[in-house]
Parts: C-alpha cells; structure tokens; sequence
C-alpha cells in the first residue's frame, strides 16, 4: 500500500481533493465499501490531471461518480478511488452537453423542463452523466446509446483526449467497451434531443399502459418523466435515504440472453419446475432475453427473500434488487447473489450474470 503522505505529494498539482481512510460505503448507494484514499475531482482539468499522474506512477485507481452501480468489498480499494465531482451542464437548442459528475436525473429533468425530449424515459436513474456510457444505461425501452451524439474521452494509454462516437464504444445491452475496462475516462457525454418536446416512442408495455397510449406513439416529454418516476418509485428503483429498499444498485441481474439453440431446452426446464406456463421473453440480437426477475421469483426467491432478519435481502417491491437493510457487509451481499444465482441455474440452467461493477469481490 503506498503511504498517504507519498499519494497526497503526487496528485498536490492535481488540484484535487486527497482524503484519507475514507469509508467507501458512504460514496455507494449499497452503503458497503470499505477504507480508500479519495482523491475528489471537482473540474474536469483536475480529473485529467489526478488520472494522468496515478498512471505514470503505476498507482491503481478506481473511478466513481455516483456509486450506484458499484458493489465494493469491506476491505476497501488498494489504490486511490478518483471521485468525479464535475457538474457543467449546458442546454442547446436540440441537445445537452455534460461533464461526466453532473447528476444523471437532473441533467434529465433540465432538458425536459427545457422542453427537449428523448431523456425522459430515463428518468430517476441515480448516478452521474458520465457513467451512462460505461454499461450503455437503459430503461423504459430506451438505451443512451440511440440518444449520444458523442463523447468525450481521456484514452489512458495514449494520455490523448478526443470527441468519439457512439458507433466507437462499442455499445450492447448493458454494456460497452468502457465497462469492466481501464481504457478510458469519460469527461464529458452530449446528446442530441428533439427540440419539439415529444417523447421517445413509447415502447414498453407498462409504460404506455399508465399514460393510455398506444405502443411506439409518443407524449410530451414531461408527461413520461412524471409517468416513468411513478413506476420506478413503486418498485423501489428511485433513491430514498428512509426506503431500504433502495439501498441497492438498481437491478442485480442483466435480464439473460438465451442462444436460439438451447431456447426450447430451457423451456421444458422451467415447465418441469413450474407447470406449463407462458414465459415472458423478448427478442435480442443474439437469441431469446429471459426476465431475470421472472426467473429468480418462479426459482422460489420471493421479494424480501430470505426474511426480515437478514441484513442483506431482495427488495420488498422488487425481485431483481439486492438490498441492504442497514448493517450488510459486501460479504453478505454477495452470499445472497450466489445463492440466488446458483438456485435459478440448478432449477432452469440458465446462469445469471451481475449488472453492477464488482470490486475485490467476486462472484
Ligand atoms: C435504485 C437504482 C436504480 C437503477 N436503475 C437503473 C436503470 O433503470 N437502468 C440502468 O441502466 N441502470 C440503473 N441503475 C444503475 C446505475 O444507476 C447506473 O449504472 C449509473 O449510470 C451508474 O452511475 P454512477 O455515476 O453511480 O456510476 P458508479 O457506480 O460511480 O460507477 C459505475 C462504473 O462506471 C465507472 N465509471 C463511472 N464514471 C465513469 C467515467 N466518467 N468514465 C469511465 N468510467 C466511469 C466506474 O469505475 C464503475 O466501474 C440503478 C441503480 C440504482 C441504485
């Protein structure tokens, strides 16, 4: 471990914020994590320099914004987690430009109380502007991806910082190139909005239903943010400090994506368990997507699985959400996700991967 004194010297011209011990469970949404030097970016020179600098020196560095999609293990990170606390957000007339700390929902509400629509949908996911890229952030039946007209990135390899394009990062369903990789730090995200105020078309289900719409018709923008925070807030996927069912990283599991192939064979699993049932599945690029929330319940997972007692438990209002309860270490919550994972991959084969970004720890 290299000393604070030796790490606070390093980033001094760095403009950045160095503080020691920090409990990381303060900086997550799961409020787990243990001990790291911080180093807090609060201008996007300051998070470039702060990463240029712990690279040349070999010093590992983890980056976090909102932590909202980050499960970090009670030992802490060995290294420095670089805090991106960047906010500039600027509205034009068809698009928004932010630096990647600016919160995610505010960015959202300014654009629509601007009226420019397309974000809306996207309402209520906590977290910053810049993480939206890394896992292709999505929901409603909207992915940034569609929305991005460009970003811009700091390569750590080459030290190079340049505007890319969406058709670069290489973007898939809860994903991209920038997930799971120490390639590049996203300093600023723009996209490109309709300036006539209406909504994405309306592609899921739920959501048309709760406006009266007809499926891939549109509404004013800040009709299907209103709508959209409503369902979320009822699942327990809208942050509240007193709800601890929102102590969570959103959505555990990515819904699975079943090869064509081996579709029928997992059907007559979930038949042999379940009765003859109708399975709600989706098309995908690749095969056949499963709902993992679906898969987890019918494996006998219910909500607020294991009970009241356990400090780590699913949410009450939602199957696919892990929670801590007060007093849950990374340990505890990760012994639940094993044991969810490991009962649905016994009762239907198939086996579920974690959405959030998992640090010292693993599945
Ligand atoms: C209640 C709740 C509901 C949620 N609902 C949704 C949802 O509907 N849809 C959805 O897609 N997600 C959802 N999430 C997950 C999460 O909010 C998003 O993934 C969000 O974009 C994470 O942003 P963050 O700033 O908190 O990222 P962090 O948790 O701080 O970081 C996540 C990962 O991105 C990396 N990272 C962060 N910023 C940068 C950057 N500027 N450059 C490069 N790498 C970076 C980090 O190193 C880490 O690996 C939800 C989470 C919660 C708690």
């Amino acid at each position: 471990m290299v000393p604070f004194d030796e790490l606070r010297e390093l980033l001094t011209a760095t403009g950045a914020r160095v503080r020691n011990s920090v409990p990381l469970a303060e900086l997550t949404t799961l409020r787990v994590g243990g001990p790291a030097t911080v180093a807090d970016c609060a201008s996007t020179e300051s998070l470039v320099a702060t990463v240029r600098a712990l690279d040349a020196a070999g010093i590992p560095l983890l980056l976090l914004a909102g932590g909202s999609n980050l499960l970090i293990s009670d030992a802490g990170f060995d290294g420095v987690v670089v805090r991106i606390a960047t906010e500039r957000v600027e509205i034009g007339a068809d698009r928004v430009v932010a630096e990647a700390g600016a919160d995610w929902d505010a960015v959202v509400a300014a654009t629509v109380d601007a009226g420019l629509g397309g974000l809306e949908c996207l309402s209520g996911i906590p977290g910053s502007a810049g993480a939206t890229p890394v896992q292709n952030v999505g929901a409603y039946g909207v992915e940034v991806e569609h929305l991005l007209r460009r970003v811009r990135l700091l390569d750590r390899a080459s030290g190079e910082i340049r505007w890319v394009a969406p058709d670069e990062l290489g973007f898939g369903y809860r994903t991209s190139m920038l997930k799971h990789s120490d390639r590049a730090v996203v300093l600023e995200v723009e996209f490109g909005l309709d300036p006539g105020g209406a909504s994405a078309p309306l592609r899921y289900r739920e959501l048309a239903n709760a406006l009266d719409a007809a499926e891939g018709t549109t509404r004013p923008a800040a009709q299907v943010r209103e709508a959209v925070l409503r369902l979320r807030a009822s699942k327990g996927m809208v942050l509240d400090p007193a709800d601890h069912d929102t102590w969570s990283a959103g959505s555990f599991f990515t819904n699975p994506v079943v090869p064509e192939a081996r579709v029928e064979q997992v059907r007559a699993a979930i038949a042999d368990h379940v009765g003859d049932v109708t399975v709600p599945t989706y098309p995908a690029v690749d095969g056949v997507k499963f709902s993992a929330g679906w898969l987890i319940e019918r494996a006998g997972f219910a909500k607020g699985f294991p009970g009241p007692d356990a400090p780590a438990r699913l949410s009450t209002k939602h199957t696919l959400a892990l929670t801590n309860r007060g007093a849950a270490t990374a340990a505890d919550l990760i012994g639940l996700a094993r044991e969810v994972r490991d009962g649905v991959a016994e009762r239907f084969g198939i086996r579920l991967e974690p959405e959030p970004v998992t640090v010292g720890v693993a599945l």
